[in-house]
């Protein structure tokens, strides 16, 4: 199987051509090796970093941006956006805050802050 990627590792977004046979990933029309190692990953267990809002409890109205500290398994998004709908932070909160810990085997940090 042959599969077309755009490398998302840096702005220069590479044409990355990927061929699948027996579990291995052949890539090329990278420039660099992170472009290789993205597409091997993105064609056997691709990951992504999630973003969201989340209410705050003690801010009426106010709500606070958060993310993922690491890619999580692109499987998991849809549960993940399930399990933050339902999460609220208190404020005061600053950038890099752990709002979660240990969810999907990353945490989910604060991205803005709420005074
Ligand atoms: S292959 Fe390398 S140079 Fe090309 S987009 Fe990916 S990281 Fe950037």
């Amino acid at each position: 199987m042959n599969r077309t990627l755009t490398c998302i590792i840096c702005p220069r977004g590479c044409t990355l051509q990927a061929h699948i046979e027996n579990g291995t990933v052949t890539v090329t029309g990278n420039a660099c090796r992170r472009g290789e190692e993205y597409g091997i990953s993105e064609c056997l267990h691709p990951m992504r970093t999630v973003t969201a809002v989340i209410g705050v409890v003690n801010r009426d109205g106010k709500a606070l941006s958060v993310k993922t500290k690491d890619p999580i398994p692109k499987e998991h998004i849809f549960d993940l956006m399930a399990v933050l709908r339902g999460m609220t932070a208190s404020a005061p909160v600053a950038i890099g805050d752990v709002i979660c810990d240990n969810i999907y085997g990353t945490q989910v940090i604060a991205t803005g802050s709420v005074e």
